[in-house]
């Protein structure tokens, strides 16, 4: 069996500390697991909260945090041994998006020079007009034209023409996988539905997986293979976005979509459920549940222990919670 494309395992990333524990330490991400296949390319959430640890989790993929333990792996390599050459390789299979497309532009220059640099960057192009069609060809799949537009300086474009430029920059290089930190939350309704339809082409026709990073469950509903829901750096479900979405087990995940103002889950995920003084309880509860303080089912062995996955359908559907505890699950407190 060939090696998936992406093996996240038992990655855990602990903020603070200090010398001799001086200060408080912040679990941001907690033995957390997840593959992603090398084909079929799939669309894999990462959905939760602010502080929920799925930010943590992007920038470790990306190589920007350093795991405190556990180990991310692509096609097979730990991604924190890669020599210089391989290091080279995987920033090009694994490409980002950002909520803030103007942030990743430089002021001064050119919309084309975003696309000079990456190409000349990864030595993409032999001579000008290959590059020139390389830049063209992708362009066209976020259906957008060269021309005038490349000519023109960052504050000329539109929001949307800027995050359409940067899903195209991201498929210049045909990465295999592309970490999609909330890209359309800043853009408005008809913008949104077009690029989450650029994601879907990307996958279907391109084969390039997307981690897509959100707080908002109605996109994740829209085009997502998988979703992980994670609560202070701990799964809390993750499974099929379907079976998840439509019949979600844990407390936590419940109350997401009870928070939903309409049952319908196309509509735009509430944000009112952040209750105060969540850091404060993600470094007071270190050993039981973490959805213990607001949960409305909890149960005294709740404390005790942080509840394994347990498998509500096989590994299409797995849930964080002692309500299920005559379920199977596979020993780990959040393994796939
Ligand atoms: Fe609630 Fe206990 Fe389940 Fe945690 S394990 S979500 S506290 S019932």
């Amino acid at each position: 069996m060939s090696e998936p494309l992406l093996d996240i395992s038992h990655a855990t990333k602990i903020y603070g500390g200090g010398f001799f524990h001086s200060s408080h330490q912040v679990i941001a991400l907690q033995d957390f697991n997840l593959t992603i296949p090398e084909k079929p390319a799939k669309v894999t959430t990462i959905a939760g909260e602010s502080g929920s640890g799925k930010t943590t989790l992007a920038n470790a993929v990306l190589g920007f945090v350093r795991l405190t333990s556990g180990q991310i792996r692509f096609r097979g390599h730990d991604i924190s041994q890669l020599n210089r050459q391989q290091a080279l390789e995987y920033r090009r299979q694994v490409q980002a998006i950002f909520q803030d497309p103007y942030a990743v532009y430089n002021p001064f220059y050119r919309v084309k020079h975003i696309f000079d640099l990456v190409i000349r960057n990864f030595k993409l192009a032999e001579n000008k007009r290959e590059a020139r069609e390389m830049i063209e060809d992708a362009l066209q799949v976020v259906g957008m034209r060269g021309g005038e537009i490349l000519e023109k300086y960052p504050h000329q474009l539109s929001g949307g023409q800027r995050q359409r430029m940067m899903v195209a920059r991201a498929y210049l290089v045909k990465p295999s996988l592309i970490v999609a930190d909330e890209p359309v939350s800043m853009v408005d309704a008809s913008l949104r539905a077009m690029i989450l339809d650029i994601m879907l082409r990307l996958r279907d026709e391109h084969n390039i997986s997307f981690l897509y990073i959100t707080h908002d469950l109605s996109t994740a509903y829209q085009v997502c293979d998988q979703i992980v829901l994670l609560y202070q750096g701990i799964v809390a479900e993750k499974g099929d976005t379907v079976k998840v979405i439509e019949n979600p087990k844990h407390p936590y995940v419940q109350a997401l979509i009870d928070s939903i103002p309409v049952p319908d889950p196309t509509q735009k995920w509430s944000e009112d459920i952040v209750l105060p003084d969540e850091e404060e309880l993600r470094i007071r509860i270190d050993s039981g549940c973490r959805f213990y303080p607001r949960c409305p089912y909890r149960m005294d062995r709740c404390l005790v222990k942080q509840p394994p996955l347990y498998h509500i359908d096989g590994v299409a559907h797995q849930a964080a919670c002692y309500l299920y505890d005559d379920k199977p699950h596979d020993g780990s407190s959040s393994s796939a």
